[in-house]
């Protein structure tokens, strides 16, 4: 099979299809070390609930799944190679706000309340509590909103990790090479000439916007800083009149801050405002922060779709799959599951979103005729 993309989907499916059995050839218009994919810039949050404010309640269908999906594909990651383990942390995330913007905290609430039907409320937390679970929030902040079912991850380690795994397992991986797609076809951009495969899947995020018109990126922003001087455990959101800002922390004394979300292609680097605003928020949270080195401003597209959901064409020979937006991280483990169940027969889903995630209308015929284009024997 051929994978055209190497970043979280690309690489997560390659990795699976691997351990099923199957040959796989990764194509990637970039380095997969260095890696220009949304998924090498992303927080790496897995927020079901403070997510859920701006999206759909599918969303947070799909990201308790996801809680569930990640620690067992980490800790099979983690069997192959035991000197790697991936950071991966679900003790939930915080909200906070100002003193004088603490309105903006219960209408917060309000709105997850009303979004997610009351399944997840989050807990207020006082000065008290605050000092208890982060402690160099306590002196500026008296109150917050806690929702213990949020998780995040290291993702630049985890796309490291899986291409060490891919290429244990006899990958094929071919960087520097852009492709398009096309039936049991990969066409190299640069040198015109077709590889055949058994089957083909698409995972270029924005790069597949040729073929897939309705793909539009999302341009997105963020900071990483490190410091010794802030602890935190969990990410951040710090809610604001004119912005929300997020913090994630990493291993090694750093943090990803992130806030900005800008409808536009525009990936060029990130402007003073946004460097402005991300400074000062992130100063705001906890001067502390004044004396942290910036190690990195990178700016990336987030693969989009017009409904703001996954999606996964099939045909036979080729399935297309993108449209992950905001969320690859909570929703790449049920967009991956639902991938593998249509390719091998000893996958099974222990909750179906097919109705949602594949084509509607035809979506039934289209998914038995891939299946049996790909019946191809399993270890
Ligand atoms: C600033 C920012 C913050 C984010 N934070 C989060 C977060 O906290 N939590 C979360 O869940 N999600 C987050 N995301 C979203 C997440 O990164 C994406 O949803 C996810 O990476 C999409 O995965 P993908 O595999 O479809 O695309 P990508 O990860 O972008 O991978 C696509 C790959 O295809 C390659 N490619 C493109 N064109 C070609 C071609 N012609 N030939 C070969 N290869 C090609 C690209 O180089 C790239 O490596 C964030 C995104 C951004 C930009």
């Amino acid at each position: 099979m051929a994978i055209a993309g190497g970043g979280l989907l690309g690489r997560l499916l390659a990795w699976q299809l691997l351990e099923h059995g199957h040959q796989v050839s990764v194509y990637e218009a970039g380095s997969l070390v260095e890696s220009p994919s949304a998924a090498k810039t992303a927080a790496g949050m897995i927020s079901p609930i403070s997510e859920a404010i701006d999206t759909e309640l599918l969303m947070y269908d799909l990201g308790m799944v996801a809680l569930q999906q990640w620690p067992k594909w980490l800790q099979q990651l983690l069997q192959a190679m035991p000197d790697q383990p991936v950071y991966y942390s679900h003790q939930g995330s915080v909200i906070v706000a100002h003193q004088r913007d603490q309105s903006l905290l219960h209408q917060y609430r309000q709105d997850i309340q009303r979004q997610l039907l009351e399944c997840a409320q989050g807990h207020w937390l006082d000065g008290t509590t605050i000092a208890e679970m982060e402690p160099d929030l306590e002196a500026y902040f008296r109150q917050g909103l806690y929702f213990p079912d949020e998780a995040h991850i290291d993702n630049r380690h985890l796309l490291q990790v899986l291409l060490t795994r891919i290429q244990q397992l006899g990958g094929e991986c071919i960087e520097h090479t852009p492709v398009d797609t096309d039936v049991f076809t990969i066409r190299e951009r640069l040198s015109y000439t077709d590889q055949h495969f058994d089957s083909v899947i698409d995972c270029r995020g924005v790069g597949a916007k040729p073929q897939w018109r309705n793909i539009r990126g999302v341009r997105g922003e963020i900071l990483r800083v490190k410091t010794d001087e802030v602890m935190l455990r969990r990410p951040v959101r710090l809610l604001h009149p004119r912005y929300q800002l997020y913090i994630v922390p990493k291993p090694n004394s750093e943090f990803v801050i992130g806030a900005t979300q800008i409808e536009s292609e525009d990936c060029s680097p990130m402007s003073v405002q946004s460097a402005l605003e991300l400074n000062s928020a992130l100063y705001a949270i906890n001067s502390a922060f004044a004396e942290a080195r910036i190690l990195e401003m990178d700016v990336n597209l987030r693969p989009a779709l017009n409904h703001n959901r996954p999606n996964i064409q099939c045909q036979p020979g080729l399935l297309r799959i993108n449209g992950l937006y905001r969320h690859g991280y909570l929703v790449a483990p049920v967009v991956v599951q639902h991938t593998l169940a249509l390719l091998l027969d000893s996958i099974t889903l222990k909750h179906d979103f097919s109705e949602i995630l594949f084509d509607g209308g035809e979506s039934g015929q289209l998914i038995e005729e891939t299946q049996s284009a790909y019946a191809i024997d399993e270890r």
